[in-house]
């Protein structure tokens, strides 16, 4: 059984449709920023916080858990500047409590959730795995602290780990029955497609005068079932002991500007988009793009769905699930 932390949130609710095709699952969850209706009913459901040593031990006892994929994490740039401790307290401190009673009862395969914040202000224009990691916010250190935790928990204690850094995680999936919910909303896809459905008066664009070709934002967008296909090669990387620990890339290789995701977006809905300019929003790098050519080499994972299938994907589950801001 493989154990999913944070299965109720977006991404692990989609990587779980696809494990459960391969392995039984147990997803534990706080529903902190996750939603009972995204969680698959084939799964056993834990309701409990990562950190609680207490439901650790439950499951791990109760369970025969061969390895944990950790999906819990708060990952908002901005609320990571203002409450540091709230990131620094979930996704450090309660990752170390999981990854030490994990290893009290010898579960020694981890898979985990991190990202291109990591690699802070990139230098070039396709960022591969060599490229050096310098955070410039809470949010990115903490994740790049689990990384080093995972280096020193593997050589000390035979720790096997994969780390996935994702660039931007977006669609919903194929059956349009789960799909990216935040709430609040903050990314760009929803955001744009909830305004087309007439929830949001407008799309505000942050930022005009970047170092890009039309002045706004560059970024890598992969769809979420990819993301769910590429754990699952990272898993079985683990259980056949192919690989004893390794960093990832993944993303599409191709970037889009947020006035490039605007036309698509209204390409594929056929709406026209209500756009004002904006001031920058602090912390946001002016290009994110990824080369995965080392997971495509190693591992033979590569992206299928292209922004349009993302957009396709992530408009057919907003129009059946409307939400409509105050
Ligand atoms: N963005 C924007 N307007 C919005 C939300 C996002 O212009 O209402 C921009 C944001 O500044 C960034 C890009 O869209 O350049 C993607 O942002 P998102 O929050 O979706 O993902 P991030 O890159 O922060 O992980």
């Amino acid at each position: 059984m493989i154990l999913i932390v944070g299965g109720a949130g977006y991404i692990g609710s989609h990587l779980v449709k696809e494990l459960i095709k391969f392995e039984k699952v147990v997803v534990l969850d706080n529903f902190s920023t996750g939603f009972h209706t995204l969680v698959d009913s084939r799964t056993i459901l834990v309701e409990g916080n990562l950190g609680d040593e207490n439901v650790l031990k439950y499951i791990f006892t109760n369970y025969p858990i061969k390895a944990v994929m950790h999906f819990a994490a708060n990952s908002l740039v901005g609320e990571s500047v203002q409450n540091p401790y709230k990131y620094y307290e979930n996704n450090v401190s309660a990752t170390l409590t999981l990854l030490n009673t994990m290893l009290r009862y010898n579960v020694k395969n981890f898979i985990f959730s991190s990202t291109a914040a990591t690699y802070g202000i990139p230098t070039v224009d396709l960022i591969d795995e060599e490229q050096p990691t310098n955070p410039i916010n809470p949010y990115g250190r903490s994740k790049l602290m689990v990384e080093n935790i995972l280096e020193d928990f593997s050589k000390a204690y035979g720790l096997n780990y994969i780390v996935l850094r994702y660039f931007n995680a977006a669609g919903a999936h194929e059956s349009a029955e789960i799909g990216e919910s935040h709430d609040p909303e903050t990314h760009l896809i929803p955001i744009i497609l909830q305004h087309l459905l007439g929830q949001r008066e407008k799309i505000s664009v942050f930022g005009t005068d970047y170092d890009t070709p039309d002045g706004t934002c560059i970024r890598d967008y992969i769809h979420v079932t990819d993301l769910a296909t590429a754990h699952i090669k990272a898993l079985h990387a683990l259980l056949d002991g192919q690989k004893q620990t390794a960093v990832y890339n993944l993303g599409n290789g191709k970037g889009y500007s947020v006035k490039e995701v605007i036309e698509t977006c209204e390409k594929v809905t056929g709406k026209h988009a209500n756009i004002e300019f904006a001031e920058r929003r602090p912390g946001d790098p002016a290009r994110l793009v990824a080369s995965s050519n080392k997971i495509f080499e190693e591992l033979g994972w590569k992206a299928e769905r292209n922004l349009e299938q993302i957009i396709e994907s992530a408009w057919r589950w907003h129009q059946r699930t409307v939400k409509v801001d105050a």
